[in-house]
């Protein structure tokens, strides 16, 4: 019988072949597989940014091979860890494939510490709490929540906190870990009819660091469990450290008493790096990979676009210089814009733009006022800034045609008319591609 591995692998090679080779290394060169069972294959990807790409651009195509290969009904795609994952995974070209060292040399250089976060306005206040910890831990900050959108750096500074005091005071029994090992420990020792070993375990700590906290989410036991031992580390002056992807009064059915102790002494929230910060976290990661050959142009297109997570900023340029590894060929701005044309703005743009707010970027970028670009003047010029509009509206807003079509005095086949046409121009012109890009870009900036 097929292993779920050579399975999965199977179905890796035939979307290789089915979508092309340099679609193929972008969003599938780093995955790992996180299960098969029932017909169901959950796999992991390193960042948003290739989960949104496959599911945008490759699900169907991978859902008919699954299905083909395996029986396999539903295909799952997670941000994961990557434990398990083969850099640069690429079944058809195994030669290329980074060797082990040099997967070594990485996973030893991204080792999370103080050293190699970079500090700037947006996280220096999270990183210095951080330190405090380390230095002191169970004196300063205790508890401390960090939180923040994903990709930010809680988990950086929540292992560095961890890394620290290993290192200072070994004798610290430390107890660092994710929500969701945390729980499975849990269930596992109340399963086994143990439920003392992970009370024993979890009340030795001399320091608990906790990520991603918001998991305790709808799960009762756990949080009556978690509470107890909350009051017991406090008492005994432990150090607790949590994590958590949103502010704590976000998270749901999350018993009031937990969070109030979560959040019942330092809260600190990590923000995205302003551009010189992202650039910094970029030069470091280039030195340490020894990337050399990157444009210039294109590092500053990902550092500019993509820096609202720089957890997919880091995977993006990974993948820059995988695909120049084993294409042999540069990665070019174009194919960058393209990239991100798929993952952004659309996936980040929220549905509330206004009208008014979205045509006073585009006249503000073409230098036309909106009400020009809401009369009917019929200068070229003019004409074709409103077509642009009319397709960024509906490609921002909910509205319909029809809806579209009344702010310009049109009928709604006219405003669809002008969507197709900017729609397939966009194609061949990749300037007006280039001008959509960032104008949308604009938009989305525009509501932070
Ligand atoms: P989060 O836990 O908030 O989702 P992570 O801590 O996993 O985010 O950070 C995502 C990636 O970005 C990691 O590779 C981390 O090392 C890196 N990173 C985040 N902030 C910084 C920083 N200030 N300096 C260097 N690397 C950073
Ligand atoms: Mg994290």
């Amino acid at each position: 019988m097929e292993t779920a591995k050579q399975i999965f692998k199977t179905i890796l090679t035939q979307t290789e072949e089915a979508i092309g080779s340099t679609a193929y290394v972008f969003a599938f060169s780093s995955v790992e597989l996180i299960s098969l069972e029932d017909g169901v294959l959950v796999f992991g990807v390193p960042a948003e940014m290739f989960k949104s790409s496959i599911e945008k651009k490759h699900k169907t195509t991978l859902e008919k091979i699954a299905y083909q290969v395996a029986k396999i009904t539903a295909v799952q795609i997670i941000v994961s860890d990557q434990k398990n994952a083969t850099e640069f995974f690429s079944p058809q070209k195994t030669k290329s494939r980074v060797t082990k060292e040099e997967t070594k040399e990485i996973k030893k250089t991204v080792a999370f510490s103080f050293d190699n976060f970079v500090v700037g306005p947006s996280n220096r206040f999270a990183y210095s709490v951080a330190r405090a910890i380390a230095h002191n831990p169970g004196q300063a900050h205790n508890p401390c929540l960090f939180y923040s959108d994903v990709g930010l750096g809680k988990t950086h500074l929540l292992h560095a906190i961890g890394n620290h005091i290993s290192i200072n005071n070994p004798t610290q029994n430390i107890l660092c870990m994710s929500s969701e090992t945390f729980l499975n420990d849990f269930v596992q020792a109340i399963e086994e009819h143990k439920p003392r070993r992970f009370k024993n375990k979890v009340r030795k700590a001399d320091v608990l660091l906790l990520d991603d906290i918001q998991f305790f989410s709808g799960k009762p036991a756990l949080q009556e469990e978690f509470f107890h031992t909350f009051n017991v580390l406090l008492e005994n002056q432990k150090q607790m450290v949590f994590t958590c992807d949103r502010p704590i009064f976000k998270v749901p059915d999350l018993e009031e008493r937990l969070q109030s102790r979560f959040r019942s002494n330092m809260v600190v929230d990590l923000q995205p790096p302003e551009p010189e910060v992202a650039r910094g976290i970029i030069n470091k990661i280039l030195k340490e990979k020894k990337i050399t050959n990157i444009d210039e142009e294109v590092i500053g297109f990902v550092v500019d676009r993509m820096r609202s997570n720089i957890r997919d900023m880091i995977g993006v340029i990974d993948r820059i210089n995988g695909i120049q590894q084993i294409m042999k060929k540069k990665v070019d701005l174009s194919l960058v814009r393209q990239w991100y044309a798929d993952y952004s703005p659309q996936t980040h743009m929220k549905q509330q733009n206004t009208t008014d707010e979205v045509l006073s970027i585009i006249g503000g970028f073409y230098g036309i006022s909106v009400s020009d670009l809401k009369s009917k003047k019929r200068q070229r010029h003019i004409t074709r800034v409103r077509q642009i509009a009319i397709f960024l509206l509906r490609e921002s807003t909910k509205l319909s045609f029809t809806e579209i079509g009344k702010i310009f005095s049109m009928s709604h086949v006219a405003a669809s008319r002008s969507f197709v046409k900017v729609e397939t121009d966009k194609e061949i012109d990749t300037s007006l591609f280039e001008e959509i890009e960032d104008i949308k870009f604009k938009i989305y900036k525009k509501q932070g």
